[in-house]
Formats: structure tokens, sequence, C-alpha cells
């Protein structure tokens, strides 16, 4: 008896140790010892011009882009090299096409918490790798993304709006489908990833849709938002980001 009771104390000595090590093993810091002007630049594709201004906490970073999308969408229009068709059941909305725009986001270095969270607004609140705007779960009205203008998106879960500004509002083919892809930065700095996390599991997520832990370009830990893991409205897209922001937004103009 007395071997047994000592075999389950020495196991539960071992268990504590295990917990310990995971513990410190895990260790995240809120935005990492790796720059994010160094990720931005080997991120974005080639088509976003990127420059940096100011030194230390008060840097930012300048992205650049004409927002269209370097993959192809049925919004090339029949004939263009990168035209496909729409997913079966979905057709163009009102706006028919897309047009070059004049994007530029400017997005703080070293980006923090903020002390009072804002709501996301209609409009660009991020861009994509590839210079594409990223919408949130709203369109017009402010209202959220109704069944029926789902049936308005490509296989990238994107559609142009009335400026004709190609937008994503969700995963899609060419940006993320189930993993753990970079997608872009929203307009408060903090990266936003795919479904996944890299170990392939589907993380907890705040009220802002984010969480704190190690990334492929940050492996010690960064902030940093997943696109949502519902099924939209049965739709078989998933929404990049609803809600508000983590940290302060940063400038987006066209
Ligand atoms: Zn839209
Ligand atoms: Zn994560």
């Amino acid at each position: 008896m007395n071997k047994v009771k000592l075999s389950i104390f020495g196991l539960s000595l071992l268990a504590l140790s295990i917990t310990f090590y995971s513990c410190k093993k895990g260790k995240i810091v809120s935005t990492g010892d790796i720059s994010i002007t160094d990720v931005v630049k080997a991120k974005f594709t080639s088509n976003v011009t990127i420059s940096t201004s100011g030194s230390g906490k008060k840097s930012s970073i300048t992205l650049k882009s004409n927002g269209l999308p370097d993959h192809k969408t049925p919004y090339w229009g029949v004939g263009n090299v990168l035209y496909e068709a729409f997913p079966s059941g979905h057709q163009a909305n009102a706006n028919t096409e897309m047009i070059a725009q004049n994007y530029s986001m400017t997005i703080p270095t070293n980006p923090n918490e903020a002390s009072s969270k804002e709501a996301t607004s209609m409009g660009e609140i991020g861009m994509a790798i590839n210079g594409v705007a990223i919408f949130n779960d709203r369109e017009g009205g402010n209202i959220p993304l109704e069944a029926m203008t789902v049936t308005t998106f490509d296989n990238s879960g994107a559609h142009p709006a009335p400026p004709k500004n190609y937008h994503y509002h969700t995963t899609g083919k060419y940006t993320s489908v189930d993993d753990a892809k970079l997608i872009g930065f929203l307009r408060d700095g903090f990266p936003i990833y795919g479904r996944k996390d890299t170990t392939g599991v589907y993380p907890t997520l705040d009220a802002y849709g984010g969480h704190t832990g190690p990334t492929q370009d940050f492996p010690n830990g960064i902030y940093h938002y997943h696109a949502s893991n519902v099924n939209y409205l049965n739709t078989g897209y998933y929404i990049l980001k609803a809600g508000s922001y983590y940290g302060t937004k940063g400038t987006f103009t066209n």
C-alpha cells in the first residue's frame, strides 16, 4: 500500500514539474521581440510600396497599393487573363467591376492594446499582404452581411463596393483556407491569420477576435487576430474580422 502511495506521490511530482516546464517554455510576450517592420517588408507582395517614418516608439510604417488583387476573380471581367467564374449560384453585385484605388495605410511599428477599444467601421479596416483591402462583417447601412450579399462574393469572399474598390470580407481560396497563413495587418498594426494557429488548433479568441501567442512570423509571441471559425450563415465563408480593434487604429486613406 505504501509503495502505491509513494508511486502516486512520485507521479504527481512529475506532473507538477511538467506543468512548470510547459509554462516556462510557453512564455509569451505581448508584441514579441521580432520587428513588425521586418515581417511587413518580407511578407507583403512587391506591388505594395512600404516606407517607414519616425523612430523609436513613435515610428510608423506606411503601405501603399492600388487595391487590385494579384489573383483570379470574376470581377476582372470576361476576357481578362485573371478571369474565373463565380462559385455556383453566385453573381456580380451592382458594382459589377473593380478599378485601381490609391490606398495608403499607416500603422504603428510598435502596436499596443488600446485603453478604450474602438469599433471597426464600414470601409477599409486593414490590408491583405497583396494590397487588397480588408473589410469587416458589415455592408451598406452598417448591417451584418446578409446571405443574399454573400452570393456576390467570388472564391475569395470578396467583391467591389460602390467606389469599385475590391475587398475581402472573409477567408478564401487565394488568401487562407482553414490554415494558419498570414492574411494581412489591420489598421491597429496587429497581424491577422487564418482560422488556425501554427500548431494546427483552432485557438480560443477574445472579444476582439484575437489572442497573444506565437505565430509563424513571430515565434516569440505577439497579439494577433484570427479569422472567425464560424461558418457564416452556413455559407461556407468565414468572416475575417468583426467588432472592435484591439489596438489604436492608424490611418487608411484612399
Ligand atoms: Zn463588401
Ligand atoms: Zn493565434
